[in-house]
């Protein structure tokens, strides 16, 4: 009875899961073979388990991050990929020895602090009265005689989003905070870290590599201890000792990693997806981009698993620097340009480990319709298509799509991405092993669907 009772169950299941018409086409078939392959394949998460624990942090020049290129050298050709390589990538190199700060009035308060990238040293303690802005068009209003001698201190709090969009909305007093500060003769700039939790753990991040001028030593204060500034700004004047030991040293080399499965057709043509390979440095670089870097590895092998290889290529490019300057992706565009054509279409996987809940295309007007059938075979993963948002292609490939590369933004639920964010807390047990499972079947589908095809999405016209 049980045994009847269970082909009944089966019978059902295939009746409702794969309806003839529905599956009776090849395509289809073997997407949803994949995407049922990639929900109980493990990969990524081996990958991102062996990333974070054999290598751990990555910070560009560092032991670790070149610790970080041998590994992906070797799991790349331990998987399988036809070919293996890496392409040098040069940057002035950024260190981080040591950091404190306290507050010495009204009352002594130690604080949770952490340099920003691209930040000069203080040369010793540096003790000045805390000038309070909102934000950084505060900043940028402020008169310069209100600054000479004081620290500058941006309040804005990042506000918890799905999509993100309120790192966007914070982050300009990050980059350029440092150089409006300085032109406004201040000493030093604090701000509250641009970050969503309640954590007593500070973010760090990058300052600007482009803003012209002169840059003061700054540093990121946790979210509660920006709490306590602000509580007692609120009260009186403030005064607070900042002591960072950091700055530039030379330069430094690191590398693209880059992994390439062929297509049957053998016309060169690829679909590149990848994410980058460099962190920072208080965590292990978990969800800031082990994870990015974890997916795309093993959605591209995934696909290869298939019984006979899609008509394109797969290219993975797990890029060098992108934290203190996109620099890899810059050198990565400026040597492939000439092969843009080659690159039918780009994805990046770098806003964490959290589910993809959406995608957004940018192609030619002609292939659309072959975007509708990737929401199509995205349907079973509850991912449809954003059609009033262009995708912009992640930081990394945005460099290939700013010279006309089509891209498609699978886009992570980012609600709780921005806690860990940059910060000590980006740690492998944060990611749940099942949702890279499901971030792989995203990706799979999406190279499938690019690769097992003629049809030309680009060219796409150049955007800044
Ligand atoms: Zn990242």
């Amino acid at each position: 009875m049980m045994r009847r009772l269970a082909l009944i169950f089966l019978f059902c299941l295939s009746a409702f899961g794969a309806p003839a018409s529905e599956w009776a086409d090849t395509d289809a078939e073997r997407v949803r073979q994949l995407q049922s392959r990639a929900l109980s394949d493990d990969t990524a998460w081996m990958l991102l388990e062996s990333l974070t624990t054999e290598v751990g942090a990555r910070m560009p020049g560092t032991p670790g991050d070149a610790l970080g290129v041998a590994w992906a050298k070797s799991r790349l050709n331990a998987l399988g990929f036809d070919r293996v390589w890496t392409e040098p990538v040069t940057f002035p190199y950024w260190e981080r020895n040591a950091e404190s700060a306290r507050l010495v009035q009204p009352r002594m308060q130690e604080l949770a602090v952490t340099a920003l990238g691209g930040s000069p040293g203080t040369g010793g303690a540096l003790t000045a009265e805390v000038v309070h802005f909102e934000d950084l068009a505060a900043l940028e209003a402020a008169a310069p005689a209100e600054l000479a001698g004081k620290i500058a201190y941006i309040g804005k709090r990042m506000a918890r989003s799905r999509d993100g969009s309120g790192y966007g909305e914070t982050v300009p007093g990050r980059s350029r905070g440092p150089f409006v500060a300085a032109s406004k003769g201040a000493l030093a700039l604090v701000i509250r870290s641009v970050g969503t939790d309640d954590d007593r753990l500070p973010h760090t991040g990058t300052m600007s590599t482009s803003e012209p001028g002169e840059r003061v030593p700054s540093a990121a204060i946790s979210n509660p201890d920006a709490d306590i500034l602000e509580g007692l700004l609120r009260r009186g004047p403030v005064s607070l000792e900042l002591n960072l030991d950091c700055g530039f040293k030379g330069e430094a080399t690191s590398y693209n990693v880059i992994g390439e499965f062929a297509g049957r057709e053998g016309n060169g043509e690829f679909v590149a997806v990848g994410g980058h390979l460099d962190s920072w440095d208080l965590g292990t670089g978990a969800v800031d981009d082990g994870a990015g870097v974890a997916v795309t590895i093993a959605a591209a092998r995934l696909v290869q698993q298939l019984p006979e290889r899609p008509l394109r290529g797969v290219r993975v490019v797990l890029f060098a620097n992108e934290e203190q300057g996109i620099y890899g992706a810059k050198a990565y565009a400026e040597k492939h340009a000439a092969e843009l054509a080659r690159h039918v279409l780009g994805a990046e996987a770098d806003l964490g480990s959290g589910r993809i809940f959406r995608f957004r295309s940018r192609v030619a007007a002609e292939a659309e319709a072959r975007v509708a059938l990737l929401e199509q075979w995205l349907a079973p993963l509850r991912i449809p298509w954003q059609r009033d948002q262009p995708a912009w292609g992640g930081a990394d490939f945005g460099q290939m799509r700013r010279l006309g590369m089509p891209v498609i933004d699978l886009n992570h639920d980012a609600s709780q991405y921005f806690d860990l964010h940059h910060s000590a807390n980006d740690t492998l047990d944060k990611v749940d092993p099942s949702d890279l499972q499901y971030n792989v079947a995203a990706y799979a589908t999406l190279i499938y669907w690019a690769a097992e095809t003629q049809v030309a999405f680009g060219p796409v016209a150049p955007s800044p």
